[in-house]
């Protein structure tokens, strides 16, 4: 089961998604890692599709990924006298700890961080944005604000404050709980919602430790400030534009889409652009063209994945939608300029030995038209450093851990296969010739170049270039 493409495709699960076959048909569509979203759902519904996307490796051979996305400290205001709020431009509103309404016009928001962390001159935005107050006056029990943009507000509505550095845990109680549901499962990838600050990155480090890849959403203006070290606590980013969006001026999201992709390729970090690439196929079977361009550029920006959010958890076109993804994707990584517009955004390669044999075998598998480049690597970083360079060549990332394989099947242009250890060099080309073969990528006299690290069974070593034509024998 071959994907003619080398960009991921990521699906969140929802209603319109969970049966066994509608997952079936969203991984044949083109999905390689699915988004179990615990903003919704109780944990039996996750475990039951958890569960059947184990089914569906065992009956489909293929590594998939499953993506736990924790909802993280979204701030919410409660709920409202009669409900609803009619905020005008000019009104002068007063935001006070939850059980303290009694004025009508208080609305009651139950974190009382918030109380300590924001100074006069900053914005709280309600419900994604459209309702802007600024604060005028702060004490310990109550904020006053007057309302910039007015709107209608209603209860549970959600609340971001973009020049805010709040003294908040990335991690609440039931995201804890979450945490711990999800790794019994054994999700693959654990993301974090809201992360503000490097040391929010260590402090789930200190909860997940191995058992899972941990990735960062981006969707806070301050951890844009700590990008790189961010970026380097992490395991993989998710560029999350639908906060960002609200916490930024739209204007600013896509160069900083742009600077997000390009650190993380740097930093040998997969990178997922998500959210609104395709919404109106919520509602409709075909996308807008400025939608299809969304998805194009985060192909030609050299994002190692695009994502789907309520297109695929509510939509009433979720197949339709990945199908639509998978073929933005071909036609844009088949179109005459995406090589020259993916080399030029390509980060600087550092001298280590293990990354310039990876470089090399990226050149060298182009330039000799290779078939495919096999890579046998313990822990995904040899297949990562190969397809930082982004070739033309299919990577088979060969490995013998599982949940390396699944977590693999996020990374730009890599096949995870799963193969038991080798232990020689001899065993390393025999091996490399049966897996592009059996795979369906190469056949006699095709080309193979295969990378290892040498002596094998060591991670992190990337020593070892080979290359073998199909047929010839050793
Ligand atoms: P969410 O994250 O869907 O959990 O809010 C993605 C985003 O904000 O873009
Ligand atoms: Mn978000």
């Amino acid at each position: 089961m071959r994907r003619h493409r080398h960009a991921k495709i990521v699906a969140t699960v929802g209603p319109a998604s969970a049966s066994p076959e509608r997952l079936k048909a969203l991984f044949l569509a083109g999905v390689d890692t699915f988004r179990l979203n615990f903003s919704h759902g109780l944990h039996q519904d996750h475990a039951r599709v958890h569960a059947a996307i184990r089914d569906l490796e065992r009956e489909t051979g293929r590594p998939i990924g499953i993506l736990q996305d924790l909802q993280g400290p979204k701030i919410r205001i409660g709920t409202v006298a009669g409900g609803k709020l009619d905020l005008a431009a000019g009104d002068r509103v007063r935001f006070v700890p939850e059980g303290r309404e009694g004025d009508v016009r208080a609305i009651p928001l139950p974190h009382p961080e918030i109380f300590a962390s924001v100074a006069p001159g900053q914005d709280l935005l309600i419900d994604d944005g459209r309702v802007r107050v600024r604060v005028t006056g702060v004490q310990d029990d109550a904020l006053d604000a007057e309302v910039v943009t007015g709107g209608v507000i209603s209860d549970r509505k959600g609340v971001n404050l973009p020049g805010t550095v709040l003294a908040l845990s990335p991690l609440t109680e039931k995201d804890r709980a979450d945490l711990a549901f999800g790794l019994e499962l054994g999700v693959d990838w654990v993301a974090l919602s809201f992360v503000q600050t490097p040391s929010d990155v260590i402090e789930a480090r200190g909860l997940i430790g191995g058992r899972a890849g941990l990735m960062t959403k981006i969707e806070k203006p301050s951890a844009l400030e700590h990008i790189e070290d961010i970026v380097r606590l992490s395991d993989a980013v998710m560029v999350a534009r639908g906060d960002l969006g609200v916490e930024l001026p739209p204007e600013d999201v896509p160069g900083r889409q742009k600077e997000l992709v390009r650190a993380c390729r740097r930093a040998v970090k997969p990178v997922i652009v998500a959210t609104q690439m395709l919404e109106t196929m919520v509602s409709a079977p075909s996308p807008t063209r400025a939608e299809a361009s969304d998805v194009a550029t985060a192909v030609y920006d050299g994002a190692d994945a695009v994502m789907l959010s309520a297109e695929s958890a509510v939509g009433q076109y979720p197949v339709e939608a990945v199908t639509m993804m998978d073929r933005i994707i071909r036609r844009t990584e088949t179109h005459r300029l995406y090589r020259s517009l993916v080399a030029a955004t390509e980060p600087e390669v550092e001298d280590s030995p293990p990354h310039a044999v990876a470089a090399a075998a990226a050149g060298l598998a182009d330039s000799i038209q290779a078939a495919a480049i096999v890579a046998f690597t313990l822990s995904g970083t040899t297949a990562a450093r190969i397809a930082r360079k982004r070739p033309n060549v299919p990577i088979l990332a060969a490995t013998p851990d599982p949940g390396v394989s699944r977590r693999l099947s996020l990374y730009w242009g890599a096949h995870s296969v799963l193969s038991e250890d080798i232990a020689s060099y001899e065993a390393m080309v025999g091996k490399a010739a049966e897996i592009a073969q059996s795979e369906g990528f190469a056949q006699s006299p095709d080309l193979v170049v295969v990378v290892a690290g040498v002596p094998f069974g060591t991670p992190g070593t990337t020593n070892n270039l080979r290359v073998i034509e199909l047929g010839r024998g050793i």
